[in-house]
């Protein structure tokens, strides 16, 4: 994590930490959790995601969010409590992790928890074979959309590592203990993690905005089609492609929308509007972890796989440390 302190200049910004409660788009004002209130003249709302839970039942009450690094934290102390009660119990739904949908978190996470399978197995002297992480998949593929011969790695490479996917089988409910599948399945388990999907925040379906599913679409200029003093980025957004489709809502497609916006602002302050470009983005690739050392990706249209994409990862890896902590950040994470 980087301190707020450290990328946010005080002398130059006026930083209030605080939540929106909610945005009055016809006053220009700003609702916060105090209950005070802030007049704006531009509104810049990069507000992000929450999970998409379809409306499935027992989904928000019982199952686990992969959202930040205080839920990853979350999830690791479930499963070592979980694998600690297994010990007591012999149940072996304590040892059975479910992650449900395989888009690139679902993937990430089935990588990892493998590596995390083998250090418990150990330290806990369980049996490997007893622990079961289990991916399950609405559509007939892992990845959906992504190309088919890493989509097919992926799937070899995580299976031999002892993952097992369900795929073409929608979760219809979770109790606390029982997953339950459209095919009528069921599969007895105290964790499962959804990585469904996502949609905008909740706050911007509360405010009066036209949204889909908690994202705003926006003009050529970030600039909401209904209110020209606001702009729209990252998850919050809705940017389409030249085939009319949106981009998937990604760390690179925000952070363009980010340098983009503080140029384009700065402009429209300065009165020199005449200046401002329409936002053209051009996603450089996409590279996913497949857990300890291996990888998948492509870059500008060249493919990717195993170590050598896995090299990739690590260097992406640093470039956001440094965007978002300098050097510093990584000193820090690595020594
Ligand atoms: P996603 O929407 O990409 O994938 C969710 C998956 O869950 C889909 O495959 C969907 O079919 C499945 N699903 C939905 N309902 C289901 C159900 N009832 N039962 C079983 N499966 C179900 O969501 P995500 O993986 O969280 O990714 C969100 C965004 O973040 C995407 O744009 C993604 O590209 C991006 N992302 C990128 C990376 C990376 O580049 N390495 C990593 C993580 C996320």
């Amino acid at each position: 994590m980087v301190p707020l302190a450290e990328i946010i200049d005080k002398k130059k910004i006026n930083f209030i930490q605080q939540k929106v409660r909610g945005i009055n788009f016809q006053n220009q004002t700003i609702l916060l959790s105090d209950k005070s209130e802030l007049q704006y003249d531009y509104l810049v709302i990069g507000l992000g995601s929450s999970p998409e839970t379809f409306n499935i039942k027992g989904l928000k009450e019982n199952a686990f969010f992969l959202t930040n690094i205080d839920s990853a934290n979350i999830i690791k102390n479930h499963i070592n409590y979980m694998f600690s009660l297994y010990k007591e119990t012999l149940k072996e739904e304590y040892l059975t992790i479910v992650i449900g949908g395989a888009g690139f978190t679902g993937i990430e996470l089935a990588g990892e928890l493998i590596h995390r399978k083998n250090v418990l197995s150990k330290e806990l002297d369980i049996e490997k074979d007893k622990i079961k992480i289990i991916n399950i998949e609405a559509l007939n593929t892992i990845l959906p959309g992504f190309n088919a011969e890493l989509i097919t790695y992926a799937k070899n490479h995580l299976e031999k590592l002892g993952v097992e996917f369900i795929l073409n089988t929608p979760i219809e409910e979770y109790t606390e203990d029982k997953v339950m599948l459209k095919n009528n399945k069921i599969i007895k388990t105290k964790t499962l993690i959804w990585t469904g999907g996502v949609r905008g925040n909740n706050l911007l379906e509360a405010s009066n905005i036209k949204s889909k599913r908690g994202r705003v679409e926006v003009d050529n200029y970030l600039r909401s089609l209904e209110y020209k003093n606001v702009y729209i980025l990252g998850d919050s957004s809705i940017v389409y492609n030249e085939e009319n489709k949106p981009y998937p809502p990604t760390a690179q497609l925000a952070v363009e929308q980010g340098k983009y916006l503080g140029n384009s602002l700065i402009a429209t302050l300065r009165k020199k509007s005449d200046n401002i470009k329409e936002f053209k983005y051009k996603p450089k690739g996409t590279i996913a972890s497949l857990g300890k050392s291996y990888a998948i990706g492509i870059l500008k249209e060249k493919k990717l796989k195993g170590k050598k994409a896995h090299i990739l990862k690590k260097i992406t890896y640093l470039y956001w440390l440094k965007l978002l902590g300098g050097i510093k950040l990584i000193i820090r994470r690595f020594f």
